[in-house]
């Protein structure tokens, strides 16, 4: 077993649980009403090692939109489809040191990288256009919800459509991103504009919960294996390349305190997760929807926190 005392473990991170449950820091994200109407209390984690052992505390099978936290999901999906040659002719691999959403491509007019919105707009029109172009946006989308739910061993992954809707609506500053980007001829040739944009919203506004996403970590942290299922969803150089760059540019403008700190491969979304990979060892979801000025859910940061205080999981531990 990777973790042999798996009482005395879930032990120790029960009892985070509940020290980080009297954080009443942050505020929840209120850009759309949906996000706007979920509760400040709602607290979850959700742990799935790479042999399978499962612990969940709080509220676990409560579905949230995924958020950003899809983000490293879909950039593994491009490379392992596209190889990481074509994938990075459109997008860097630098933390871009600036908001999540700016307006700002790197001195190549790339997107910085695939964890902010530019980068991870353009991913999503690789998929969409390069990808088995034939496939309708419909077809498309069925693909990726597919790949996600392989990703979760085989559960069934959701779609809030007024999420989508309201994504976009509010979405002056990914059009805004979109049309820059497509004025510096960043989109792969035949980009439907309009579709590569719907496409990154319904990508935003696919659902789960704690304990699936537990399962997505976990297959990322086994290599790409999904530790339930034993299905083979990504290539180990795809899941290499997603978390070097969870790893460096995961927590928006945090990410570089939060490698320094927890030192471990992490992405964080607005709707309050945030997946958190131990390579060889375990994924786990944490879910708590108010976020500090960052962008990052309270709760969640301090979890983190606490872990590697407790546990030598940091990547620079023990040398
Ligand atoms: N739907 C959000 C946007 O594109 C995602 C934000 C996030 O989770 O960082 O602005």
């Amino acid at each position: 077993l990777i973790i042999p005392e798996f009482q005395d473990f879930t032990d120790h991170i029960e009892d985070i649980y509940w020290k980080c449950k009297d954080n009443t820091n942050g505020t929840v994200a209120s850009y759309i009403p949906q996000l706007k109407r979920m509760s400040s209390k709602y607290w979850g984690v959700s742990i799935c090692t790479c042999d399978g052992q499962r612990y969940s505390i709080g509220d676990t099978t409560i579905p949230f939109t995924i958020q950003s936290c899809g983000k490293p999901l879909t950039y593994g999906l491009a490379l392992d489809l596209l190889g990481d040659k074509v994938v990075h002719k459109y997008v860097g691999q630098e933390p871009s040191g600036r908001n999540f959403n700016e307006l700002i491509l790197d001195y190549n007019m790339k997107p910085h990288n695939p964890m902010i919105n530019a980068g991870a707009i353009l991913i999503c029109a690789l998929l969409k256009t390069t990808v088995a172009p034939e496939m309708t946006l419909a077809e498309k989308f069925d693909f990726t919800m597919n790949y996600f739910e392989r990703l979760a061993g085989r559960e069934d992954i959701g779609f809030n459509n007024a999420v989508f809707l309201s994504e976009r609506e509010a979405a002056d500053r990914n059009y805004a991103l979109g049309f820059y980007m497509r004025e510096h001829k960043c989109f792969p040739e035949h980009s439907n504009f309009k579709e590569c944009m719907d496409f990154y919203f319904q990508c935003c506004s696919l659902e789960t919960n704690c304990d699936l996403a537990s399962v997505m970590g976990a297959t990322l942290a086994n290599g790409g294996i999904c530790p339930l299922t034993e299905e083979k969803v990504l290539k180990p150089e795809s899941v290499r390349d997603v978390l070097s760059l969870m790893h460096s540019c995961g927590m928006y403008d945090y990410s570089g305190q939060f490698a320094f700190k927890v030192g471990l491969p992490a992405k964080s979304g607005v709707s309050g997760c945030l997946l958190v990979v131990i390579p060889n060892v375990m994924g786990i979801c944490l879910w708590s929807p108010p976020l500090d000025a960052l962008g990052n859910s309270c709760k969640g940061v301090q979890f983190c926190e606490e872990l590697v205080s407790r546990f030598n999981f940091h990547r620079f531990d023990n040398l």
